[in-house]
Formats: C-alpha cells, sequence, structure tokens
C-alpha cells in the first residue's frame, strides 16, 4: 500500500506538487488522470525515489520512504537513509516508463535477467528459469532471444513490464506505458496489465486511455496544477463533478 500525506514537491522556485494526499489499497489500481505539467510523473517518481520530498510524508507498506525516525535528545527525529537502505527500499516497488528503455545489445531474456543477476545476485540458472516464466506470462515465450530492435514497439513494452516483474515489486508504476506506441500495438500492452489487475498486483497508473482507467481502475484520481482536483471510483469518468475534470474529459473522450 502506499499513503501519501501533504506531499509537497519544488524543483527551484517551481512549486510542482501543492499538498498531495494518496492512499493506494494493497491489490487495487489507482489510475491517475491529468493534463500535461501537473505533476503526474513527479507523483510517480517520488512514490519510487527517483525525487526527493519538498515536504509531507510517503509511506510504502507501512514504512516510511527516504528516512528512520530515530530518538535523538528525547525528541522524535528524521535520520535521511543512507543510499543502500534506500535501494532496498525501491526494491518494493516496479516502473515502466513510456519509453521501453530496454538494454539494446541484450536479448530479450538477457534484459530480464540483468537485475536479479546482478542486483540481487540470484544464481544465473535461476535467474534464467524466472525470466522465462515472466516473459511467458507477458506472451512473449517465443522472442526470449530476439534484441529490442528484433521487437515492436509492444512486445518491448512488455519485456520492460517482465524486467520489472522479474525483481518482484509489491507495487507497480506504470508512466503512460502505451503512449510511445502506434495504436494497433496499445491493446496488447493494455492487456497485460489488465492480467495484472486480476492477479492482484498493486498498481499506480498514468495513463490517457480512459476506456482502460474505466474497466480497471478501482480509484481514479484527476490531478491538476499539483493538487488533486477530484477522486472516486471508476464511476467519477462518466459523472464527473469538477468543471475541471468534466473540460479534461471532453478533450480525451
Ligand atoms: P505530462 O503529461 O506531459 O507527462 P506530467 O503531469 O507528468 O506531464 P511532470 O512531468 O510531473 O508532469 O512535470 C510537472 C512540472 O514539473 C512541469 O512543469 C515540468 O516541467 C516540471 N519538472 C518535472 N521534472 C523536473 C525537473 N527535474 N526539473 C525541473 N522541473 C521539472
Ligand atoms: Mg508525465
Amino acid at each position: 500500500a502506499v499513503a501519501m500525506h501533504q506531499v509537497h514537491k519544488a524543483f527551484g522556485s517551481l512549486h510542482v506538487l501543492k499538498g498531495v494526499d494518496l492512499t493506494v489499497m494493497p491489490g487495487s489500481v489507482t489510475v491517475i488522470l491529468g493534463p500535461s505539467g501537473s505533476g503526474k510523473s513527479t507523483l510517480l517518481r517520488l512514490i519510487n525515489q527517483l525525487e526527493t520530498l519538498t515536504g509531507g510524508s510517503l509511506e510504502v507498506n507501512g514504512e516510511l520512504m527516504g528516512y528512520r525516525k530515530v530518538i535523538h535528545q528525547g525528541r522524535q527525529v528524521l535520520q535521511t537513509l543512507d543510499d543502500k537502505a534506500i535501494a532496498r527500499q525501491r526494491a518494493q516497488l516496479g516502473m515502466v516508463f513510456q519509453r521501453f528503455n530496454l538494454f539494446p545489445h541484450m536479448t530479450a531474456l538477457e534484459n530480464v535477467m540483468e537485475a536479479p543477476v546482478h542486483v540481487a545476485h540470484i544464481p544465473k540458472a535461476q535467474a534464467k528459469q524466472e525470466a522465462i516464466e515472466q516473459l511467458t506470462r507477458v506472451g512473449l515465450a517465443d522472442r526470449l532471444d530476439h534484441y529490442p530492435v528484433e521487437l515492436s514497439g509492444g512486445q518491448q513494452q512488455r519485456v520492460a513490464i517482465a524486467r520489472a516483474l522479474a525483481m518482484h515489486p509489491k507495487i507497480m508504476l506504470f508512466d503512460e506505458p502505451t503512449s510511445a506506441l502506434d495504436p494497433e500495438l496499445v491493446g496488447e500492452v493494455l492487456a497485460v496489465m489488465k492480467q495484472l489487475a486480476r492477479e492482484g498486483m498493486t498498481m499506480v497508473i498514468v495513463t490517457h486511455e480512459i476506456g482502460f482507467a474505466r474497466e480497471v481502475a478501482d480509484q481514479v484520481v484527476f490531478m491538476a496544477d499539483g493538487v488533486v482536483v477530484e477522486r472516486g471510483s471508476a464511476d467519477i469518468i462518466d459523472h464527473p463533478t469538477q468543471p475541471r475534470f468534466q473540460e479534461f474529459l471532453q478533450h480525451v473522450l
């Protein structure tokens, strides 16, 4: 689960997130909608500690991210975690980006094996077996030895999903995973994500795929200008109450 409380993020004088609360229940799917520049990617990057908070707090699975509470002279203070502890926290999260970011000189199988072997130090034979299972799960059992250039965009994105799953994350974060794909390839990636949702994976997804959100989301969050403007079940897509959200939906539907 994710518990975000009054999170602020500024880049210098640019105040990007202005007090965001977000709760993500275990096994649920949260879809984040919002216009360009509203802070959606920044929010995901904060959850994954690719960025540090300017204010507020973030807990993942009950653990405060980035800090440890210590008692100093009888008072509770926050101490910044070292890189190793942050890496351990980050391992709970898998992230998939708009651009697939596969290693171009590695096959699909090698891409998926990379982190288990070199980060998690799992024996190679075992990592290979698990990588084959993950690639099978995303429908690519027949593409193990293909290089990224030999794969379609949709296949590359499915390798990227398998690669994230190979580290057994408790939560998957997706940042516009289908935005860079040709329209005819979007469906195969969404199908894999739907399957993950059915399997009970906790997911936070930034997407403009409104139909997907309507079908899969347990929670929809609409952001604009660094604040949450409206949130609720998938029903709010068909019954938005805030003018800003109504206007946004008219543009994307
Ligand atoms: P899009 O739909 O276009 O992906 P977004 O909602 O994901 O937009 P963000 O990428 O979170 O928006 O960016 C929000 C604002 O923060 C933008 O104005 C952006 O220029 C700014 N921003 C993001 N990252 C940085 C950074 N590292 N340094 C400075 N400004 C940044
Ligand atoms: Mg973005």
